[in-house]
């Protein structure tokens, strides 16, 4: 069989074949279609202003690793004008944080941009390890959410920065609005959905630029690109419900491969129809996984795994060997729109627990909360309680 050819130039021969559209693609074409995408989404959200300081959350996964690639490529091709800075955080989890903090610091260099990390030990007394050792490893991602955001929006603090941008990627919110569906919960569904978030519970904006990017792209961005990212994902076993979640949404992927984007844009479409926009609820669960990378359960990092070693075999002159292979047909039903359930006030109040708030400071730590003492720590005093008494 001949090699194909791209579809978009019809010059040089197809390695890529997208997992959301099977268009054939050439490298050169595929690197420039998925830039021209993530600068649609930002110039479309009118995300940016120029001038702007912006923090990249950088864990030194593929998601955080590209997301930095790409907004050096956009800004100085489409002069946004932003002075970017990488901020990382360092939960301390030895043989993961600290290995792909070194990548981190090798991706400043490459992009020449600022790092500045900071750590759970300062900000908390805590890293993930001693916490871990503490409360074992189940429930550990509430605690590493919780402190991972507080955690950005200090270090965005202290940089002087009002805006944060993370990797989160099309999978990651399409996750999201599953959990929420599943859970019966429209308006964390709704805010899930949203490319900005964190407006009005902390005075740190937090936006998603990969919010329509599949995961799957992403790993194929940064192969093409030959970007220096760290693979392994986080040794504590990631939040159970997510996992499950995950694990639906790639086998749905399998027989509809638009099935990503088709969750994202209901999620969207029902936040529309969702009355309650209770924008200072706690919106901590809506970020995901944030940092871990991607949360994922042993089936599903083994498929991201199996891309990873497939494409690190693979050559540049093998036609379509990235190829992704899927086997499911892509039909455009029409949307269903869904009924909004009335809630009863005990899931109400279950959902939302605290509906009318208002915006002060946690008495412990000076960091802006809509309660005396913040989720961060009201978690360290419980952890504080279960400290050994003999310590090293
Ligand atoms: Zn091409
Ligand atoms: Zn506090």
């Amino acid at each position: 069989m001949p090699p194909a050819l791209c579809m978009r130039c019809n010059a040089q021969r197809a390695v890529v074949k997208r997992p959301k559209n099977y268009h054939k693609l050439c490298r050169e074409c595929f690197l420039a279609v998925f830039e021209d995408e993530v600068h649609h989404t930002i110039i479309s959200s009118k995300l940016f202003f120029p001038g702007e300081r912006v923090a990249i959350g950088a864990s030194g996964g593929k998601d955080s690793t590209v997301l930095a690639s790409v907004m050096k490529t956009l800004n100085e091709r489409h002069n946004y004008g932003l002075d970017l800075v990488l901020l990382s955080v360092d939960e301390g989890i030895k043989g993961y944080r600290d290995d792909s903090l070194e990548t981190v610091k090798r991706n400043a260099v490459q992009y020449e941009m600022p790092l500045k990390i900071v750590g759970y030990d300062t900000l908390y007394g805590w890293t993930m390890d001693q916490v871990v050792e503490t409360i074992g490893k189940k429930g550990n991602c509430t605690y590493c959410g919780v402190f991972r955001r507080q955690a950005l929006d200090r270090g965005a603090k202290m940089l002087e920065i009002k805006h944060v941008v993370t990797g989160h990627n099309a999978d990651d919110i399409a996750e999201t609005v599953l959990m929420n569906l599943l859970r019966g919960d429209l308006p964390r569904l709704s805010r899930s959905t949203n490319i900005v978030t964190g407006g009005s519970s902390s005075d740190v904006k937090r936006s998603k630029p990969l919010k329509y990017a599949y995961e799957k792209e992403i790993v194929l961005y940064a192969y093409h690109k030959k970007l220096d990212y760290f693979s392994t994902e986080c040794i504590y076993s990631p939040e159970a419900f997510r996992g499950t979640a995950r694990t639906l949404i790639k086998n749905l992927e399998k027989v509809r491969p638009s099935a990503i984007l088709d969750i994202v844009r209901s999620g969207e479409d029902m936040a529309r129809l969702t009355p309650d926009k209770n924008e200072n609820a706690c919106a901590c669960d809506d970020e995901g996984s944030g940092g871990c990378g991607s949360a994922t359960t042993n089936g599903t990092a083994n498929e991201m795994e199996q891309l990873e070693a497939k494409l690190s075999k693979t050559n540049d002159h093998a036609a379509l060997e990235t190829e992704i292979k899927t086997n499911g047909q892509s039909s455009s039903d029409g949307a269903v729109k869904l009924p909004v359930r009335p809630r009863r006030q005990k899931e109400q109040a279950a959902a939302a627990p605290t509906p009318l708030q208002k915006l002060g400071k946690c008495i412990r730590c000076g960091y802006m909360s809509s309660q005396d003492i913040c989720q961060a720590c009201t978690l360290v005093e419980r952890l504080n309680k279960n400290r050994p008494e003999i310590e090293i």
